[in-house]
Parts: structure tokens; C-alpha cells; sequence
């Protein structure tokens, strides 16, 4: 039987503008989007909120893995970077390390973006030549539980297995872009115990943190925030820690991306 793996798409294409933080060009990467997740935030930004009961995403399909390499060649022929993403791509371990191998092996470059709960699949990602990773950190320990739309039992695991995946990545030389969600109800204190674990370890010249601006989505409460009260806050963060790369993710406003 053709093996198969439950995937969202292999077509769309986004620009890694975190990489000019780093002095490199900003690099387009192929987002290969696997089709199930093991958290459920309320505003996944893929509509990841309908799942059934196993978490499968109901909008997924069964694709051969033979078509999922076709994408990441076609992917590797343009120069773009392979970006396995989601859902989250640690709900496929062995198809997603095959596929770097496979990628690596074809002259590829790849990437993953990932919720930050896996970090020994990371590493092993980083090891087959992983060159960047987008991971996210949702919110602060006592709000993770809720952002993510996990029990409140694994929540604050699931937020030092982030700052973990975070450190052990960037001190293997893999560019991390640290992703967290900002909601109007987000405080500077919020953000503040956030960065200091995040600088707490790892190699921070490797790091660089994206502050996502929540845009509001059907059947979730949470508000936009005030784009001005952002600004002041980043600046205020960086007050505390200057050497922090931050990157501010509008992606609507006429400058989609600022870097501070
Ligand atoms: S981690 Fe990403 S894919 Fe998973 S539920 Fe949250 S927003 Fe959706």
C-alpha cells in the first residue's frame, strides 16, 4: 500500500523576514503543512480548532508521501527553504525526519515551525542540518494552558519544553524564531517574565522573537490589541533586555513586519 501522511497543503509560500535580524537575505520557504496537532489553541490560525476527537484536523487529507517529496523537490529547484509546519510537524516524527533527510540529500535547505513541545524530535531535526525553526511559546506559564487549549496539568511542561527546544536549537547553531501570540489583554508583565526565560540560556545571538499580533477569528472572544501599546511595550522590554532581537508581525497593516 502507498504509505500516506494527513496534510494541509504543500503549495503556500511565505517570506522568513527573521532572517535579516541575522544579516541574511530574507529567504522564501515552501510551508509543507501536516494535518494534525497535539494542542488546540482557539484561534489556530489554520482553522485547527475543528478537530475530531483523535485531533486530527477535519480539513486535512491523506496525501502519498511520494507527492510530499514532488513539493519539497519542486520547493528545493526554486531555492526555497522546506518548512515543515502544521497543525505541528512533531505529530509525524518519522515521515518529517525521512523528508529532511530526503531534503538534505536533494541539496535542500529546511526549516520547521513548531509549537515547542518536542524537543528531542527538534534535535534530531537540527542534526540532519536543520537551518532555522520557528518555535512558539504562547503565552506566559499561568496563560500557556489557555492560548494553547491544553489541560492545566501539562501546561506549564509544555511551556519549559519550549524555552527548552528554544536553547537546545539555538546553541546548535540553528536561527530560532521565538513566536508568541498578543492578545489585547497581553500585559507588558506578561511579556517581561517571558524574554527573561527565554535569555536565561541557549545561545541568544542565534535568537530572535516575534511578538504576533492576534488578529480576531470566528468563535473566539479574545481582542486585538492597540498596535501604539505594543510598540511602547517592546520598548520597554528592550529597556530591560537590549541585546533581544524583536520582530512586531502585523501582517494587514501596510508594514507587515518591524524589527526593533
Ligand atoms: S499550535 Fe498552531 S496548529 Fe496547533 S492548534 Fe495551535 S495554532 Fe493551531
Amino acid at each position: 500500500m502507498t504509505p500516506t501522511v494527513k496534510m494541509l497543503g504543500t503549495e503556500e509560500v511565505r517570506k522568513l523576514y527573521f532572517y535579516q535580524a541575522f544579516g541574511k537575505p530574507v529567504a522564501m520557504s515552501r510551508i509543507i503543512s501536516f494535518g494534525k496537532c497535539n494542542f488546540a489553541c482557539p484561534y489556530c490560525k489554520r482553522d485547527c480548532q475543528f478537530m475530531d476527537f483523535a485531533g486530527n484536523v477535519i480539513v486535512a487529507h491523506d496525501i502519498p508521501v511520494s507527492s510530499v517529496e514532488d513539493a519539497c523537490r519542486d520547493a528545493i529547484s526554486k531555492n526555497q527553504v522546506v518548512r515543515f509546519s502544521g497543525g505541528d510537524p512533531c505529530m509525524f516524527p518519522r515521515e518529517t525526519l525521512a523528508l529532511a533527510k530526503f531534503v538534505k540529500e536533494n541539496g535542500g535547505r529546511f526549516s520547521i515551525a513548531h509549537n515547542g513541545s518536542a524537543p528531542r524530535w527538534s534535535v534530531q531535526m537540527a542534526e540532519l542540518g536543520m537551518e532555522s525553526a520557528a518555535i512558539d511559546i504562547k503565552g506566559t506559564r499561568r496563560e500557556i494552558g489557555t492560548t494553547a487549549g491544553i489541560p492545566a496539568h501539562t501546561a506549564e511542561k509544555m511551556y519549559e519544553r519550549s524555552i527548552e527546544t528554544q536553547d537546545l536549537l539555538s546553541s546548535m547553531g540553528v536561527l530560532v524564531d521565538v513566536r508568541t501570540p498578543i492578545f489585547a489583554h497581553t500585559t507588558l508583565e506578561d511579556m517581561l517574565e517571558i524574554a527573561s526565560d527565554i535569555c536565561r540560556s541557549g545561545d541568544r545571538s542565534k535568537e530572535f522573537w516575534t511578538w504576533r499580533v492576534y488578529k480576531p477569528v470566528r468563535g473566539c472572544e479574545w481582542q486585538k490589541p492597540d498596535l501604539d501599546l505594543i510598540t511602547w511595550m517592546i520598548d520597554e522590554v528592550k529597556k530591560e533586555f537590549p541585546e533581544m532581537k524583536i520582530g512586531l508581525r502585523a501582517k494587514w497593516e501596510p508594514k507587515g513586519f518591524l524589527f526593533f
